[in-house]
């Protein structure tokens, strides 16, 4: 459901001449619509499903979490989630970079967008949780 906002938020971006921050939003908001739902805290969501064999990463997330508690905080909820992948994402990022990977410095300009792109639909899908 919150994909469909997705047109409304580039157009906005386009509007207010964002740009260069359009791509890196727009996969973040895919990212965070059909990645990082808040209903990661269900372990048979349509989200866990999503991640495939990956999605196993997300089962002490499950069991952390009972469906819609802080997993469904509007602030707090995200931050879980970001703050979880982020771990399994810095110690991937440490094996990656001992074995010679350099990360382009674009990644950080993207950052922001990204994340701001993330964390939009999961405050949509909370507020259409709750209507
Ligand atoms: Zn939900």
């Amino acid at each position: 459901m919150e994909l469909a906002f997705l047109p409304v938020f580039i157009l906005v971006g386009y509007l207010l001449r964002l740009k260069t921050a359009l791509l890196p939003f727009s996969v973040g908001y895919l990212g965070g619509s059909l990645l990082l739902s808040p209903d990661l805290d269900l372990r048979g969501s349509r989200a866990a499903r999503r991640w495939g064999c990956l999605r196993v990463i997300w089962w002490p997330y499950a069991l952390l979490f009972r469906h819609r508690g802080l997993s469904h905080h509007p602030l707090f909820g995200p931050l879980t989630r970001f703050l979880y992948l982020g771990a399994w994402l810095a110690g991937l990022g440490v094996l990656l970079v001992r074995l010679g990977l350099q990360f382009p410095p674009t990644l950080w300009a993207w950052l922001i967008p990204a994340l701001v792109g993330l964390w939009v639909p999961q405050l949509l899908h909370i507020l259409l949780d709750r209507l």
